[in-house]
């Protein structure tokens, strides 16, 4: 592909930074490439921070992406510890926290996302997030310096939370989740999945405390070294170990005054352009869905959209006004309770559900969500290879009733 740009800055070394920058000499980009990361470790996976590293059977360095050999070979300069603090869009100068600045013909932005936290939590002791490797080898320690049977409360039930539920519960700790909502998942996969889940945890092992908040996290007593956390309806749970896993907010501070749309994240069009030769992926980018059933901005959380989009991003720098939709099936997985959860397309928890196997005694099952005429996603519990069927009649946009009899077939 041919390009006049002959300095690319790609901020945020992460997944979707490096898939960029990857994409970018893929494609024969022959300038400079230049990834400005916040964190100091070069670029790794997360996914496998509450998996293998939190349950210890990985070291740190199984989650790395790439080492300095192949950055080198590709002629990648990779800023580690620099944060960026501001950016132009049209001049594409990106300010660095350091006071410095760079400026580039074209920018990638993939500054990811970052926890939200409880108000007086952040560095009080044995109260954790999980967001980084940091975070990841901090909770690993922590997890496994306390005695087993030791009170370890979750606020938070997503799908990490889970996780980190069931790697707490394998080293012998007493877990409790404490959700919000009345059902775990629930804004995510709807009422009926999120029902159909719960018998996870429940066989799992851990106390499920549903449908009320956290009103306070009193200090840490004798019988509670993380301290208490008490509910709006005034329960009190002791905890050794309290982690709070309530969400993450796109990073997008450092664009406040950039002249970028930024609306729960940063605005994209279909080809992930967000200014002219200035392109945005991965958890950080809300762009616009044009698909069969949809035309919808969508910010969306999964390691194959950072992965693809931040591919495709690069793509677009460079082609500019050629550039392509980025049309992706999005996909994401879950391994909780000895389980793996797993869809392709887009669970909408206002679509139609049906079950086309009905979940059996150990919560494995499948399910489609229908949206208007259209197959919206497939969801299924420890059943990889037939969840991943339904990918190709995502693709071809293929009806719900097609769908139904794939299913039977
Ligand atoms: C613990 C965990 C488990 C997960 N498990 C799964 C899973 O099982 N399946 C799945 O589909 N997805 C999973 N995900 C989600 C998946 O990992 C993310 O979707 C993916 O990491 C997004 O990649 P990204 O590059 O867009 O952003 P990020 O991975 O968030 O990376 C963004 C990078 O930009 C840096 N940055 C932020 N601000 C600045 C700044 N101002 N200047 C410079 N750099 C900056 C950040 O420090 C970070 O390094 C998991 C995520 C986590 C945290």
């Amino acid at each position: 592909m041919s390009s006049n740009l002959r300095s690319i800055g790609i901020v945020g070394g992460s997944l979707a930074g490096l898939r960029s920058a990857e994409a970018l000499r893929a494609e024969d980009y022959d300038g400079s490439i230049t990834i400005i990361s916040a964190e100091d470790h070069l670029p790794y996976d997360r996914p496998p921070l509450s998996k293998q590293i939190l349950r210890g059977t990985w070291a740190s360095q199984q989650s790395q992406l790439v080492d300095e050999e192949k950055l080198s070979r590709l002629d990648i300069t990779f800023l580690g510890g620099t944060p960026a603090s501001a950016f132009n869009a049209e001049t594409r100068e990106v300010g660095l926290a350091d006071g410095t600045s760079m400026a580039f013909d074209g920018v990638v932005i993939a500054t990811g996302a970052q926890l939200r936290h409880l108000p007086g939590t952040q560095g009080r002791p044995h109260i954790y997030g999980l967001r980084t490797l940091d975070d990841a080898v901090a909770l690993r320690d922590g997890l496994s310096a306390c005695e087993p049977g030791s009170k370890v409360v979750l606020i938070g039930a997503g799908f990490i939370g889970q996780e980190i539920a069931t790697v707490a519960v394998g080293l012998g700790h007493r877990v409790s989740l404490v959700e919000g909502l009345p059902l775990p998942l629930l804004g995510i996969v709807g009422e009926p999945v999120a029902s159909a889940l719960l018998a996870l945890p429940k066989h799992g092992g851990a106390e499920l405390v549903l449908g009320v908040g956290v009103s306070d996290i009193a200090a840490a007593t004798d019988t509670a070294a993380a301290g208490v956390v008490v509910l709006q309806d005034g329960r009190r749970f002791d905890a050794d170990v309290i982690v709070v896993g309530i969400g993450v907010t796109p990073c997008t501070e450092w664009l406040a005054d950039s002249g970028l749309t930024l609306e729960n994240g940063v605005v994209t069009n279909d080809c992930l352009i967000a200014a002219p030769k200035v392109t945005a992926a991965g958890d950080v980018a809300r762009f616009h869905w044009i698909a069969p059933g949809r035309d919808e901005l969508a910010r969306i959380e999964h390691w194959q959209m950072a992965a693809d989009g931040g591919a495709h991003a690069a793509r677009s720098l460079l082609a500019g006004q050629d550039a392509t939709r980025f049309s992706p099936i999005p996909f994401f997985w879950s391994d909780q309770w000895g389980k793996k959860i797993q869809a392709v397309g887009r669970p909408d928890a206002k679509d139609e559900v049906v079950f086309v196997e009905e979940p059996d005694d150990e919560g494995r099952f499948i399910c489609l969500y229908r949206r208007g005429d259209l197959l919206g996603a497939a969801l299924g519990v420890s059943r990889p290879a037939k969840v991943m069927g339904y990918r190709a009649l995502l693709e071809r946009g293929a009806s719900f009733d097609e769908a139904l009899a794939h299913a039977r077939a």
